[in-house]
């Protein structure tokens, strides 16, 4: 008993943003993401901003309101509930009693806060948190003429194949050139006919918070496979050297470091399964598991356990934050600067 009563003691002080949520009406999926959420700092802090006093009275259905008060309260030591915004998002279409994709629902929520944002700057700053901006462009293989696109993703959705053992060969992979041929040409404006090419895409910037799907379930047309292969993956990386011809001729140079801070992992198979999370702290930077209402701390070993091949629980969603130490630096210069001698 004494054990425990220090335990809440510590949780009270320390843990602020990583704390358990029971598992409600089969809630793992958006408990799962709740916890990556509240470990997402620069969201929290920019909804905390968003100013909702006209908006009491609601009636429950407004999903960004609910968020912010669910990740403001789990950052205080006050008693926190996800019960609303569970009931919110239900309102909105993602059921209660349902398992759910965890990415799909990432996305969904994302996509409600544009909608039900009043503030459309604030709206516009969240987006802007995980738009990876893109350039699509398709070379015809008749007449060499190219079109290109300009596009954006929320996430980077990456395939997990057999000879794919790491993050680096995944996204390798997405950033090369593909041939599309047969029932895949493409239409071409100067040949005005279907015909074979290649399509490749290239980064025009990269957002603060890079978030990476692990696309691990194949539909073989009649039901839905999950891969359980192996795929490593780094606690920081620099994509400028990991892919180097990723970058489109006008990707605003930024920098391209990033480092790992939440993972969503995936046990069992496509049809039936259990979603844990592994956060990091802000302050401490240690690893915690958060199995709904079950966290502790781990070591970076144990997140590792998530990269697949032999252990049944896989790395499904990663996100990394962008390491910014050109501006630390700065910042740390400025106000050594400012400090009275
Ligand atoms: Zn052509």
């Amino acid at each position: 008993m004494a054990a425990r009563f220090l335990c809440r003691n510590f949780y009270s002080r320390s843990f602020l943003g990583i704390r358990g949520l029971p598992n409600y009406c089969l809630s793992c999926c958006v408990n799962t993401l709740l916890q990556t959420l509240s470990a997402t700092w620069e969201l929290v802090e920019l909804l905390d901003r968003w100013d909702t006093a006209h908006l009491k009275g609601n009636d429950g259905c407004n999903v960004p309101l609910e968020l912010k008060k669910f990740l403001v309260a789990m950052q205080s030591a006050e008693h926190v509930s996800h019960r609303d915004f569970l009931h919110c998002l239900d309102q909105n279409g993602v059921q209660l009693h349902i398992q759910h994709d965890a990415d799909e629902v990432f996305l969904f929520i994302l996509n409600l806060i544009q909608k039900q944002t009043d503030d459309k700057i604030l709206a516009e700053q969240i987006q802007t948190l995980y738009k990876i901006s893109v350039e699509t462009h398709v070379q015809c293989l008749q007449c060499d003429s190219i079109q290109t696109k300009e596009n954006y993703l929320l996430t980077l959705p990456l395939h997990v194949k057999e000879d794919h053992t790491s993050l680096e060969q995944c996204l390798t992979s997405f950033f090369e050139e593909h041939e599309l041929r047969g029932i895949n040409c493409c239409f071409c404006v100067q040949c005005a006919v279907k015909t074979p090419s290649k399509q490749g895409v290239q980064l025009l910037s990269l957002p603060p918070i890079l978030c990476i799907q692990l696309k691990r379930y194949r539909n073989n047309g009649r039901f839905t496979q999950k891969l359980g292969y192996e795929v490593t993956f780094p606690e920081t990386f620099d994509l400028s050297t990991t892919v180097p011809h990723a970058f489109s001729k006008d990707f605003n140079q930024q920098p391209c470091k990033y480092t790992l801070y939440a993972v969503v992992v995936h046990s069992g198979s496509a049809g039936f399964g259990h979603y844990t999370a592994y956060v990091r702290h802000r302050d401490t930077q240690s690893w915690y598991f958060a199995d709904d209402s079950h966290t502790h701390q781990v070591s970076w070993n144990k997140v590792q356990t998530s990269y697949g091949g032999e252990h049944r629980h896989t790395a499904y969603m990663l996100m990394y934050r962008r390491t910014q130490e050109d501006n630390k630096h700065k910042t740390e210069i400025k106000c050594n600067e400012g400090t009275p001698k």
